[in-house]
């Protein structure tokens, strides 16, 4: 993920100068809508939590580490009814994923700051084709407050000039490895509460069958009170039941790389995303990243200088060259008591269970699922469902809980769409008449005025990552 600078906002910013609707990056088809009023706080900073120092129901937080200090500290502005300086910015560049660029811009149907997505390069070929149309599902088919999901998406042109798509999204004021990286502290209480909604927004993907792929700080989005949501499936997929299936090694950063990937295993699971949030976990506490390596080899080496040589029995999926490179080297025992040394907060229950995710052999991984029972997280949970939920709600004698604090997906991520997508124009059929449909009846659709000076500069950001898309183009 790249940032841009201060000096890179105020060039956009003189890119979008007026509040006038036909000045601002979107223009809306109908005549409706009044002149954006510019601001307005994102619907994550408008739920209901409380500022921090807010009596609240139950008082069995008082037995938190934090010393009883309620939620966790908002790393800019508290209230909801006053912007923050995010969200004054002008519309502007905010990231890249792994398939596509990332701008803040205003709604101008409501002034609300939300994000843009744009998903380039559409139909270069069918594996684009359908990577992108499953991202797009995807998007559109999530219903959690831990996962990113898509708030509307702009109409199509005329198919014959449709060539990308764009979708919206709630913006987020930062992602997780800024905030790691940066000089904010980060309490036990922090760490407890973030750690909590990833493991509650991958237990969703995964009941849903979805593997994220791709888990790392930088796609773990936060707001500042600290409501956190799972981004980018561009790497994301469906799970693949039949072990025979080969699936592509061109996953997940390398620094939140399962071994089982690393060892080049031809089939994996849900396991692989655990091991990247065991690898958060540890540099959530010690700030800085756990296996930090130079290539896969190192990367294989560094695992097992804290986790030993790994048993025989775990090495059954690897591929020839790694396990020759395993066997080859000393015998190590394991060395998990440096654990301990990450941090302060690196307590018994943490480390227990940083353990149970740093497993080598995926077969016996903790799950996302089961890592939520463990009792390190039950501040997280009350502390999430005490103030930052929008599954409880309060009334005048206390909080009225969820029956379900981790809910599961209600239905299966259908891909079987998939196997009948046999060329690009099939594609592009079919992906035009999904937005469209996904629109009707909706709020007035958005669409993209081409002649803004803004739009040309979006457009021309396509080319950063075009030489990734062919690299990471995969199945
Ligand atoms: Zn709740």
């Amino acid at each position: 993920m790249a940032f841009h600078g201060a000096g890179r906002q105020t060039v956009c910013g003189d890119l979008f100068p007026g509040s006038e609707l036909g000045h601002k990056y979107f223009c809306v088809n109908s005549s409706c809508g009044a002149p954006s009023t510019g601001l307005s706080a994102t619907s994550c900073l408008t739920g209901p939590t409380a500022p921090a120092g807010t009596p609240r129901h139950p008082t069995a937080l008082g037995g938190s580490t934090g010393g009883g200090a309620a939620v966790p500290q908002p790393y800019s502005n508290p209230a909801s009814e006053v912007p923050s300086p995010a969200e004054m910015e002008p519309d502007r560049p905010i990231g890249y994923g792994a398939f596509g660029v990332v701008w803040s811009v205003t709604d101008p149907r409501d002034g609300r700051k939300v994000a843009l997505k744009k998903m380039p390069n559409v139909f270069q070929n069918l594996v684009s084709c359908k990577r992108v149309f499953r991202e797009l599902r995807m998007l559109c088919f999530f219903k959690h407050d831990n996962v990113l999901s898509a708030l509307d998406i702009l109409q199509p042109p005329q198919i014959d000039c449709f060539e990308e798509i764009y979708v919206i999204t709630e913006l987020m004021q930062s992602d997780l490895h800024k905030v790691i990286v940066s000089p904010q502290p980060l309490t036990t209480d922090h760490i407890k509460v973030f750690l909590y909604q990833i493991l509650r927004g991958l237990k969703y993907l995964h009941s849903a069958g979805i593997l994220h792929r791709d888990i790392k700080p930088g796609n773990l989005l936060v707001n500042s009170n600290c409501l956190l949501k799972i981004c980018d499936f561009g790497l994301a997929r469906v799970e693949e039941p039949d072990p025979s299936r080969h699936m592509t090694q061109e996953v997940v950063t390398q620094y939140y790389r399962a071994p089982e990937v690393l060892m080049g295993c031809r089939h994996y699971g849900s396991a692989i995303d655990v091991w990247s949030v065991g690898c958060i976990f540890a540099e959530l506490l010690g700030r800085r990243i756990l296996f930090q390596a130079q290539s896969p080899i190192q990367q294989l080496d560094l695992i097992t200088d804290l986790l030993g040589t790994p048993p025989l029995s775990a090495l059954a999926s690897a591929c020839e060259g790694a396990r020759a490179h395993i066997l080859r080297g000393p015998h190590k025992p394991p060395s998990l008591s440096v654990l301990y040394m990450l941090s302060d907060g690196a307590t018994h229950e943490a480390v227990h269970l940083l353990c149970r995710m740093l497993v080598f052999d995926p077969a016996k991984r903790i799950s996302g699922s089961d890592a939520l029972s463990h009792p390190y997280l039950d501040e997280g949970r009350l502390r999430y469902h005490t103030c930052m939920c929008q599954c409880c709600y309060s009334v005048p004698s206390g909080r009225v809980y969820t029956r379900d604090f981790e809910p599961v997906a209600e239905r299966p991520f259908s891909h079987s769409y998939e196997n009948s997508l046999l060329s690009v124009w099939q594609g592009k059929e079919l992906i035009h008449r999904f937005i469209t449909e996904h629109q009707q009846g909706k709020r007035v659709p958005l669409c993209i005025n081409p002649q803004s000076a803004a739009f040309k500069t979006f457009i021309r950001s396509t080319a950063w990552h075009s030489s990734k898309v062919s690299r990471k183009e995969e199945r």
